[in-house]
């Protein structure tokens, strides 16, 4: 497994870091860390070329977006990856709370 993702969206100056990327690199993965994230970045950043952005919903905010899973499944038919739908297990808090 190799892991390259970037959640660009994230960064403070999110449009700056993305123009600098397509600049920069051949290719970009930007998973965003929730339904909503996804259409507000897909939105505001739009469709390139050498970036792929794409939906997911993190382990680690799963619990708090968990309404959002309607709109995921949504989006999943219209993309052709996902990213952050790792195990909620791997989260050391979430375990925490299953003990
Ligand atoms: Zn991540």
């Amino acid at each position: 497994m190799i892991d390259f993702h970037c959640h660009l969206d994230l960064y403070p100056k999110a449009k700056e870091v993305y123009a600098e990327s397509l600049r920069r690199n051949a290719f970009t993965w930007l998973v965003t860390t929730s339904p909503k994230a996804f259409r507000a970045t897909s939105s505001v950043l739009g469709r390139h070329e050498t970036v792929l952005i794409s939906p997911g919903l993190h382990p680690e905010i799963v619990s708090e977006r968990f309404e959002e899973l309607d709109l995921l499944t949504a989006q999943i038919d219209d993309v052709i990856a996902v990213g952050e739908i790792g195990e909620v297990e791997l989260n050391p808090e979430n375990k925490k709370e299953a003990a």
